[in-house]
């Protein structure tokens, strides 16, 4: 089986300037990111090696840290594609019809995700989310990668609101960090994120 990897960013580090500064995603993605997917690999082989000796006396605080690790790591790949020096503005089309019928409008469904972002205790972050179950979308304030989650739900757009995010550029300000970078969501990455979390079904028809 293939290790997990370190994605490329897509971008340069300066593209997403002067909402993000690029000495802070230079170190977000090739420290903060490349130590999940350090993580996650490292934990894998702990859990091989625990199969292999038949000892599974360190199987839960492996679980937990394969959650945080893996979690990271796929909440970090969808955040630099959630992001683009040519984003912005608001959604579009279902997109933007499902963001009125399920929050109100644009403008309560940007309010409550920033809010959910910038209240956070401790590390965390703001998602949009897709819950096929009740097929709604909901909006998520998720604790560390993995904590306060509905599961089966397929994450839209995430916010990272762990201190690593902003604190280089904004200091303690995370309310404006928030407010920047919407003027860099990609929105046609998150429409097409909708689109595929749709055919999710949790069960067989
Ligand atoms: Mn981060």
């Amino acid at each position: 089986m293939k290790p997990y990897v370190l994605p490329d960013l897509g971008y340069d580090y300066s593209a997403l300037e002067p909402h993000y500064s690029a000495r802070m995603l230079e170190l977000h993605h090739d420290k903060h990111h490349k130590a999940y997917v350090d993580g996650v690999n490292a934990t894998l082989d702990k859990l091989t090696v625990a199969r292999e000796t038949d000892d599974l006396t360190t199987i839960v605080g492996l679980e937990k840290t394969l959650a945080f690790n893996l979690s990271g790591h796929v909440l970090h790949t969808m955040l630099w594609k959630n992001l683009s020096p040519d984003g912005g503005d608001r959604p579009t089309d279902d997109l933007a019809a499902a963001i009125d019928e399920h929050f109100g409008s644009f403008d309560a469904f940007r309010k409550q995700l920033s809010s959910s972002a910038a209240t956070v205790q401790g590390s965390g972050w703001g998602a949009l989310t897709w819950e096929p179950l009740g097929e709604r979308l909901f909006i998520e304030q998720i604790y560390d990668h993995q904590g306060n989650v509905g599961q089966g739900g397929a994450p839209l757009l995430v916010i990272d609101a762990w201190e690593h995010a902003y604190y280089l550029q904004y200091e303690n300000r995370r309310p404006d960090y928030v407010d920047a970078i919407w003027n860099v969501i990609d929105w046609t990455d998150v429409a097409a994120r909708f689109a595929l979390a749709r055919g999710l079904v949790l069960s067989p028809r």
